[in-house]
């Protein structure tokens, strides 16, 4: 089967190959893949910014058809539409595995990373790691699924947004737009911020609901934040763009006390102002990743019309297309890239 592989470590290194097709082991579901999604982790693998085991078929961002089960798989058969965590190796041993948060345990393993991921025709996964599509999301949407429920993990598990409170959210990218509906769907009062290079993201956001959009190059995001907030300041800053100075603007739109949860990767060190943290005495933590309960939460959202993932697909690319798909994500064109195998 024709799949994109990472051949060796190093800067590019990125091609079509022939690879063999997954053998389904006793306890495997066999998956057709319907799509899969860009990630600006696999660019950082492209570039060898992020280590990975190659010779490996990348791609973690995924939605498909069941076609063959292993003997012991009880949950699932051929013909249901599925996505699956690409987190699939943990020890299960560790502290962190025995808390549930498996997806950083230390001796972490993902599809797409260590093991071959699913830029490709078929992917076998342990049926633990397996979840049914909610009949209302077609499976372009579901490709988003893996993407939705690390920032619905920030959102709810992390930052466990309230009914009433200020949510600021920068950065409309296609984490933004999630976290954003996650916040909305808990009760927050949203904001969404971003520069005026986001306005197709913004025009997707007052689709999605989100009605208080901020292009912070023109308007005064301060001012914004203290008429919601009676002068008080946002409850919750969540931060989706990787950009130092939303870093600080959050520090500094925050009220004392409020909660900053950081979701983007910067990629690179960065210069912030802190001393504002110790101040106001502001909670600080980063977002890594899901756990079972951010998929069924996740899920059960999209169940319920909360989470809209349709707007979000821009554009779709064959598998002999990458480079164009990867071209698209690197130069921010649209919102989420996928790719048919
Ligand atoms: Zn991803
Ligand atoms: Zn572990």
């Amino acid at each position: 089967m024709k799949a994109l592989v990472k051949t060796a470590r190093g800067p590019g290194n990125l091609e079509v190959r022939d690879m063999p097709e997954p053998v389904c082991g006793e306890r495997d579901v066999k998956i057709e893949i319907a799509a899969c999604g860009i990630c600006g982790t696999d660019i950082h693998i492209m570039k060898d910014e992020f280590p990975s085991d190659p010779p490996v078929i990348i791609g973690h961002e995924f939605s498909g058809i069941v076609t063959q089960t292993g003997p012991k798989v009880t949950r699932f058969k051929p013909g249901d539409r599925v996505s699956a965590e690409n987190v699939c190796i943990h020890c299960d041993e560790c502290y962190m595995c025995e808390s549930g948060h498996y997806a950083i345990c230390v001796k972490r393993g993902a599809q797409g990373l260590n093991i071959n991921g699913a830029f490709t025709k078929y992917i076998v996964c342990n049926e633990v790691n397996v979840y049914r599509i909610p009949d209302r999301a077609s499976l372009e949407e579901a490709a988003l699924c893996e993407p939705m429920v690390c920032a619905v993990h920030a959102v709810l598990d992390q930052t466990k947004v309230g009914a009433g409170e200020l949510v600021i959210v920068a950065g409309p990218g296609a984490m933004g737009l999630i976290a954003a509906q996650a916040a909305r769907a808990e009760g927050g009062r949203v904001i969404l911020t971003g520069t005026t290079a986001d306005e197709e993201r913004f025009a997707v956001a007052r689709q999605l609901g989100i009605e208080t959009t901020v292009d912070i190059l023109k308007e005064d995001i301060e001012k914004v934040t203290q008429k919601m907030s009676g002068g008080d300041g946002a409850d919750v800053f969540i931060e989706c763009s990787g950009a130092a100075a939303a870093v600080d603007s959050g520090i500094r739109l925050l009220k004392k006390r409020g909660r900053f949860t950081q979701v983007g990767l910067f990629g690179k060190n960065v210069s912030v102002g802190l001393d504002a943290l110790v101040v106001k005495e502001i909670v600080m933590r980063g977002s890594m990743s899901h756990t079972r309960n951010a998929w069924k939460k996740s899920l059960a959202l999209v169940e319920e019309g909360k989470i809209k993932l349709a707007p979000l697909v821009t554009s779709v690319y064959s598998l002999d297309d990458w480079k164009k798909a990867f071209d698209d994500f690197e130069e921010r064109r649209g919102i989420k890239t996928l790719i048919r195998p």
